[in-house]
């Protein structure tokens, strides 16, 4: 029911937290004592605001607007906006509890926050977007800064759509300041910021495969989605000499044994914001799957052989049929792109098959981390070159492997990366907490 939502996915995420934080909660008696568990699933501050806007018929709409402040033990408030029909305060509230793990993880300061609506941006005139982005503003602004919350995009939200969103900060505050990442280049924008996230998903498999002695170069990925993650995993992983030959979007999949038209792809979603079934046009010899005969049990972008997956669409996109599917295919490494794609049960499989297996909150933190690198060059005044943001993304990647993993081995659990990231996340804002004091 979306007036009345049941948080199914927020407890789902706090449950993974609370279940693998488990054995440090054991080892060291001080968090309990501090109440530190009790404290961290609840919120600082969620806002829920009504968002009023008009059509292009002169109609009048409302939708719902959320901004969730989950913890600022860290640093101001960070995690993006999503613009979806599906969006309510359960989503919101595991996105937002997520992101203060990964936050956390990526060794820089900042908290954790999320925010959105149940807006939906699909078939909607730019003036349309304009207008709705221009309303949702005249209510998030007076709750955010550059130091208190600082939002970037997510599901829906792109650079148009942040360039809307700041132009109405701008005209309401008359502050011309870094209160939100994924800027446009020309005012105030980080290079490599769009890439970022798709980026240091493959970085992260990159990592885990060097780790095993193994890399991505010939192996035969499995891409789900078709925005902006998808897009930049599917860039890098071609750089890196691998073979992406699925994506897809909310309508259906596509195979192309070749590999996937990068042009092509970027030319129907972020130009044309098109479906993926004109790429046949193109290229008949692709494989297109509508939703509608999808298997009963999950998703065709998984039912392919391959070595590698990179699930960066929505959460619970991988299920545990698929997670079976995917192993019996051959695939020994994922790393996630989108936040929390995998079922619980899907998430067991691979930790029980002991595959290199990245967690979103681990893998997808590239793109928060670039966002604070956006932040960092919006308060010296300076930009830096592609090459200098990408090379720091790929160092901040390999910092948090190294974090995971090395956590993971001090619980005797050294393939468990599940384990290892949340346990380094928690234990940095555990810390803080409790440093902070009763607050
Ligand atoms: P985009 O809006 O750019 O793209 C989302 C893609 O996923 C689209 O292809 C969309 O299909 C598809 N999709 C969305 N919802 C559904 C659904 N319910 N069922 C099937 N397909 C769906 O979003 P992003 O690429 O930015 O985000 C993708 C994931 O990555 C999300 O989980 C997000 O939280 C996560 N993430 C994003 C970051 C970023 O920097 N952008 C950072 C960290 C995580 P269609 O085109 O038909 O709408």
């Amino acid at each position: 029911q979306k007036s009345s939502p049941a948080q199914t996915e927020f407890y789902q995420a706090a449950e993974e937290v609370l279940e693998s934080i488990r054995p440090l909660l054991d080892k060291d008696k001080h968090y309990r004592e501090h109440g530190i568990v009790e404290r961290l699933v609840e919120p600082e501050r969620q806002i829920m605001f009504r968002v009023v806007w008009q059509d292009d018929q002169g109609r009048v709409q409302v939708n719902k607007g959320y901004r969730i402040q989950f913890n600022s033990a860290l640093g101001p408030y960070k995690g993006g906006l999503r613009f979806h029909p599906s969006v309510n305060a359960g989503i919101i509230k595991f996105l937002g509890f997520e992101q203060i793990f990964k936050n956390s993880l990526t060794g820089l300061a900042i908290g954790g926050g999320k925010g959105g609506s149940d807006f939906n941006p699909k078939g909607r005139s730019d003036a349309e977007i304009m207008r709705f982005c221009q309303a949702f503003m005249s209510e998030l602004y007076r709750h955010i800064g550059d130091t208190i919350d600082v939002p970037a995009g997510d599901i829906g939200v792109g650079a148009r759509e942040i360039g809307y969103l700041y132009g109405q900060y701008k005209r309401l505050t008359g502050s011309y300041e870094g209160v939100l990442t994924g800027k446009g280049l020309k005012w105030g924008g980080s290079l490599a910021r769009k890439e970022a996230t798709g980026y240091g998903a493959v970085y992260f498999a990159q990592n885990m495969l060097e780790e095993r002695g193994d890399s991505l170069n010939g192996k035969v990925c499995l891409v789900s989605g078709a925005g902006n993650v998808a897009i930049y995993t599917i860039e890098k992983l071609y750089e890196l000499g691998a073979l992406p030959v699925t994506c897809s979007d909310s309508q259906g999949t596509l195979y192309h044994a070749k590999g996937i038209d990068l042009a092509l792809l970027k030319e129907l979603k972020e130009v044309r914001r098109s479906s993926l079934e004109v790429y046949l046009e193109a290229h008949p010899d692709a494989v297109y799957t509508p939703v509608s005969a999808y298997p009963a049990d999950g998703h065709a972008v998984w039912r392919y052989s391959a070595q590698a997956a990179f699930p960066s669409a929505t959460q619970n996109e991988l299920t545990d049929a698929d997670a079976k599917v995917l192993l019996e295919n051959g695939v020994y490494c994922i790393s996630e792109g989108a936040n929390m794609p995998s079922t619980a049960q899907a998430v067991d499989r691979f930790i029980d098959a002991r595959i290199c297996y990245g967690p979103g909150k681990a893998a997808n933190a590239g793109g928060v981390a670039t966002s604070q690198l956006e932040m960092a060059q919006n308060a010296s005044m300076t930009q830096w070159t592609f090459e200098e943001v990408d090379h720091r993304l790929k160092d901040i990647m390999a910092g948090i492997f190294q974090r995971s993993i090395s956590t993971a081995r001090e619980f005797d659990q050294p393939d468990n990366l599940v384990l290892g990231a949340n346990i380094a996340g928690f234990r940095k804002v555990a810390d803080a907490m409790i440093e902070q004091g009763l607050v």
